[in-house]
């Protein structure tokens, strides 16, 4: 018997000889690309505590007011969603679809799914439907957008700060407060520890049954 060991790619099932990338290196697959290893220090645990974070953060983030502009004794603030209103009244159906999803539904989901599958690891409780979270949250980590987003907030307020004085709402530091909080937690995230934690649940699980 051969001595050394194959792993197989997740996604495109390449049988491949485990790369052992220091901390702060990455490892993907030849054919693919596949991101197989990018190892952290303690990055259950880390994921686990940020995906609780931001999933708590993203509420005040979507339902606190972000800016507030005074015209004429009219108050009128705005919400993150406002912004995807505004696009969609004025037309522009496909941008405000794009931004919905990039910066609200994807977010949500990301954070769900990370949230569940590091909690399922940190406590060891084997879930059949593991794997499929990882390869979904997978995908979605290139469609989780909000600094796109917050450079649109920027931009709006800068031209309104000319019309009035602006006030910042605990939405917008939320919101920033998110922003961080998923950079750390994507930047954070060792897929292959991950990996090989699912196949260890998921094999005490079948000795289990
Ligand atoms: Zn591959």
């Amino acid at each position: 018997m051969n001595s050394i060991n194959y792993d197989a790619c997740p996604e495109c099932d390449l049988l491949l000889r485990p790369a052992l990338p220091e901390i702060g290196e990455k490892a993907h697959c030849p054919r693919c690309g596949f991101l197989l290893s990018k190892p952290r220090k303690q990055s259950v645990e880390r994921t686990f505590a940020l995906s609780i974070a931001g999933f708590i953060l993203f509420f005040p983030a979507n339902l606190l007011p972000m800016v507030g502009i005074t015209i004429m004794g009219n108050v009128n603030t705005g919400i993150l969603l406002s912004g995807v209103i505004a696009l969609f009244n004025d037309g522009m159906v496909a941008v405000a679809i794009v931004v919905f999803l990039a910066s609200i539904f994807f977010p949500l989901v990301y954070l769900t799914l990370s949230m569940l599958i590091s909690g399922h690891l940190y406590f060891n409780q084997p879930n059949r439907y593991l794997i499929g979270w990882m390869r979904w949250m997978h995908h979605l980590d290139e469609w989780v957008m909000l600094e796109v987003y917050m450079l649109g907030i920027i931009v709006a307020c800068v031209k309104l700060m000319a019309l009035a004085p602006l006030k910042f709402g605990g939405g917008l530091f939320a919101f920033i407060a998110l922003i961080i909080i998923t950079t750390m937690l994507t930047g954070g995230l060792d897929t292959r520890l991950f990996w090989q934690r699912i196949e260890k649940l998921s094999k005490k699980n079948s000795y289990e049954n």
